[in-house]
């Protein structure tokens, strides 16, 4: 695939200040955060191009030969090339390109991102992803839930260091403990120092020299855990919240992973959701619906007595106020929604068929009725 123009990328002029890129950066960033696109594919990929946009636009000699070269002049150089294998190779650069803590800390209002990966301190555990699934009983509500999940847990032999005591580590002598592998390579455009961290160490500038004997020096072990996740009343199908810091461990000492919970809506027996109402199809016979009638219905919790007015025509809705889900950012709750439905019986006893013979004779069950309003007649069921 041709890579896209990267001012185009970002939406900004040719021209634009390093303001305005970072601006447009931040924005596209907002915008494709993995966070706010789970598993959409597209969002990840625009958002990998946004952050090689940003990386190569930044940065004045790499923007120069771009603007010179175009693509091929920025081949090969820093992380923006071949591109990013692994979305969490971005989130690691995030510090590094708007200095501090996480980009992310000062949007999402987050006190520590798990993903920012710091030298010396490991590598950062993985998110895990759990689907849950709820009733719609529980999300009416909200619902506190435990579940059983396997996860890498920091080891408590070693503190999650790796190494069996602290006297136990040593200089990388690969890097000498800068955890950075300096390489110059030359082209027609120059020559490049590329920066690369250390594979003897993971970048982490120390190895060790006798390992944890629990966790064979990964710092870490697998384990089953028992997670609790309080789920707030009115989340819908598919909508997810982040567990921040109870993902998988990292290595070494490395910050953990989130637990990223998407939420599973179990098909309910009677109910249909729509939005934070419910409906309900609701059957009455003939005479229940000429006559009127007190009826029970089910609700989410349980049963509520419902009043039919006589002459209830077939396919009215009745509104249980304030009976269907509370809504997840206000205050208050849906409705119940009753669906009148007339039951039309196709089994007959003979005793039955001839009352309804007498029926029909009487004046307002002849088949054809005056319609009061409109002053003509018509046929029942046209
Ligand atoms: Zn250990
Ligand atoms: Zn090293």
């Amino acid at each position: 695939m041709a890579k896209r123009d990267y001012y185009e990328v970002l939406g900004v002029t040719k021209n634009a200040s390093k303001e305005e890129l970072k601006k447009a950066y931040r924005k596209q960033a907002m915008q494709y955060h993995p966070d706010r696109n789970p598993d959409d594919k597209n969002a990840e990929e625009k958002f990998k191009e946004a952050a090689e946009a940003y990386e190569i636009l930044n940065d004045d000699n790499k923007r120069a030969r771009y603007d010179r070269f175009g693509h091929e002049g920025v081949r090969g150089s820093g992380f923006g090339s071949p591109g990013f294998s692994d979305i969490n190779d971005i989130f690691s650069h995030f510090s590094d390109i708007f200095g501090g803590g996480s980009i992310f800390d000062e949007f999402f209002g987050t006190s520590s991102r798990s993903r920012g990966r710091r030298r010396g301190t490991g590598t950062p555990g993985t998110d895990l992803r759990v689907t849950l699934k709820l009733t719609l009983e529980e999300i009416a509500t909200g619902v506190t839930k435990k579940i059983k999940i396997k996860k890498l847990v920091k080891c408590n032999q070693c503190s999650g260091s790796g190494a069996a005591d602290s006297s136990a580590k040593k200089t990388c002598p690969v890097c000498q403990g800068s955890g950075e592998i300096r390489s110059v390579s030359r082209s027609v455009f120059g020559q490049f120092v590329n920066i690369a961290a250390c594979s003897n160490c993971d970048g982490e500038g120390e190895v060790i020299d006798t390992p944890c004997r629990k966790c064979s020096g990964d710092g870490r072990f697998q384990n089953d855990v028992t997670v609790k996740i309080d789920v707030p009343a009115g989340v819908h199908e598919g909508s997810y919240m982040s567990l921040r810091g109870e993902g998988n461990s990292g290595k070494r000492g490395g910050s953990p992973g989130d637990i990223i919970v998407v939420f599973k809506e179990q098909e309910h027996e009677y109910f249909i959701r729509e939005d934070n109402d419910i409906i309900y199809n609701l059957f009455i016979s003939f005479p229940e619906a000429v006559l009127g009638a007190e009826v029970d219905v089910p609700t989410l919790n349980g049963k509520a007595r419902l009043k039919i007015d006589p002459g209830t025509p077939n396919g009215k809705f009745l509104k249980m106020t304030g009976k269907g889900i509370k809504h997840l950012n206000h205050a208050g709750y849906g409705d119940q929604i009753v669906k009148i439905n007339i039951d039309v019986p196709k089994k007959l006893t003979s005793q039955e068929k001839e009352l309804l013979k007498e029926l029909m004779e009487q004046p307002n069950f002849k088949g054809e009725v005056k319609d009061q309003e409109k002053g003509f007649f018509k046929r029942f069921g046209l």
